[in-house]
């Protein structure tokens, strides 16, 4: 028979706990962070034809109308 203590019968799932908290933490902190970098790269343009207003994530000059196919520059970097 195995021969636990009740200090670790008590500490052992309660460092466990902290430990994949933590790791939640860290794993939501950083998503966070990448989800913020990607939406302050994004472009919104405004279309000269249809008036359309979009967001894009390329780093070309023009970009096409979803709706309509007309080029247009970034109204907003
Ligand atoms: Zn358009």
């Amino acid at each position: 028979m195995i021969r636990v203590t009740w200090a670790t019968l008590v500490l052992l799932p309660m460092f466990f706990s902290i430990g994949l908290v933590a790791l939640c933490a860290v794993f939501y902190t950083v998503r966070a962070r990448l989800i913020q970098r990607n939406k302050s790269q994004d472009r919104i343009y405004r279309c000269t034809v249809c008036a359309h207003v979009y967001v894009d994530a390329r780093f070309t000059g023009l970009v096409r109308c979803p709706r309509c196919g007309c080029l247009n520059e970034p109204v907003r970097n």
